[in-house]
């Protein structure tokens, strides 16, 4: 057993680490309250590299490891969760269903564009009536000659109206339930796909979340991602990675707010002497730091059973269900660390606390995660 970085993960850390505390961090604040994407930084991203972490060189990626692209998505969210779930969605949702599913042609096009960063990738699973239980989606594909004809709507996409690549899920047969889905790559330029409507959110308000609507939308063959019919497991299969990309930016949030708590338990003095004195906050801050390196390990785990291609869908469920609850946890507490001023904007720890909400709800709710790691306790 190895818990040590390897130096080239060390060195994606540390050149990630610099970034986001010069070029991210700045901005963060504002650009949540104005619920701004700011594309520059993805193509600050993408000049680094980390578009295309785990992605082979010869598909324009850095070659790297799934470790890596976690680390990188926990060091963007210790300071800008937001951006954090940009890149994951970015490489988990839409750049690994390509990756793993696409024909030599469709990695060619589109997933060196995704890991080259010119342009960005979403995934579009959820529907109106259809989110835990995805397989109730009601969006159409039917087949006319040499294209699909795509009919329906989606919801809450992340990178929704920014993204230039969709993997959607489509139903080919609705007799079937979640053997009648099939995925495609869209681009977004094709006529009949529009951009609905935006989501104003509690948190990671700068990450844009929108609707996707197919309206006579003809999708060519050739973007048919993996056979008619497979759809639904590679929507699956897309989350158990995707999950520990939330894992990581869950693990990122709870850091920053221990960061910031440290550094206000030291500086802030009542009754004469430092609130980190007390034992109360100093207890708190132990709690905190002890249950986030539990997140980290649990999260650094899954991601390195990935890249040493064994099974991870167990432990990605119960990263992101441990982080998660962390992430959620250790920002209240931080919010409690800085009293009356940690309620308000002139600290991060409020928007910390904003934002790990959302770390227990998508890609599958933290009760979904329980159905999925019982179910595999319980298998025969
Ligand atoms: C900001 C944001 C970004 C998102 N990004 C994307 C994206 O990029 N692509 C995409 O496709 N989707 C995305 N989603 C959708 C997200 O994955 C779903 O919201 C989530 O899976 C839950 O679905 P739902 O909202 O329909 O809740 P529901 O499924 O209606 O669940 C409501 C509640 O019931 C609980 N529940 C449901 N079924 C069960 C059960 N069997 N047992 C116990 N409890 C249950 C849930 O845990 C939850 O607490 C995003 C959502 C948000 C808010």
């Amino acid at each position: 057993m190895d818990f040590f970085l390897t130096e080239e993960q060390k060195m994606i850390r540390k050149m990630v680490r610099d970034f986001a505390e010069k070029e991210v961090a700045p901005t963060a604040a504002e650009r949540d309250e104005q619920e701004r994407f700011d594309r520059s930084i993805f193509d600050q991203m993408a000049e680094l590299g980390l578009t295309g972490i785990p992605w082979p060189e010869k598909y324009g990626g850095i070659g790297s490891d799934y470790l890596s692209y976690v680390v990188a998505v926990e060091e963007l969210s210790r300071v800008c969760a937001s951006t954090g779930v940009t890149l994951s969605a970015h490489t988990s949702l839409a750049g690994w269903p390509i990756y793993k599913f696409g024909t030599e042609e469709q990695k060619q096009t589109y997933l060196r564009a995704l890991a080259e960063g010119s342009k960005i990738g979403a995934y579009a699973l959820t529907e109106p009536g259809s989110g835990s239980d995805a397989a109730a989606m009601k969006t159409t594909a039917q087949k006319d000659g040499e294209h699909y004809v795509l009919n329906g709507s989606k919801i809450f996409i992340t990178n929704g109206g920014v993204a230039d690549i969709y993997v959607v899920f489509a139903v080919t047969d609705s007799t079937l339930r979640h053997k009648g889905v099939t995925a495609f790559i869209v681009d977004a330029d094709l006529p009949g796909f529009s951009v609905g409507k935006k989501e104003h959110k509690l948190g990671i308000r700068s990450s844009p979340t929108t609707e996707i609507i197919f309206e006579n939308c003809r999708v060519p063959v050739a973007n048919r991602l993996g056979q008619e019919g497979e759809g639904f497991s590679i929507a699956m299969m897309t989350l158990d990675g995707g999950r520990n990309g939330i894992a990581a930016q869950a693990v990122g949030i709870a850091q920053g707010a221990l960061d910031a708590s440290v550094a206000y338990a030291k500086q802030r003095k009542q009754f004469g002497k430092a609130i980190g004195s007390q034992q109360g906050i100093s207890f708190k801050l132990a709690d905190m730091a002890t249950k986030i390196e539990a997140s980290r390990l649990l999260t650094y785990q899954a991601a390195w059973k990935e890249s040493e291609g064994l099974p991870y869908g167990k432990e990605s469920a119960m990263s992101k269900l441990f982080a998660g609850d962390t992430a959620m946890d250790v920002t209240v507490e931080a919010v409690q660390v800085f009293g009356g001023y940690g309620y308000t904007k002139e600290y991060p720890v409020e928007r910390y606390m904003r934002d790990a909400k959302i770390t227990q709800i998508y890609e599958g709710t933290n009760e979904i995660q329980r159905i999925v790691i019982a179910k595999m306790l319980l298998a025969d």
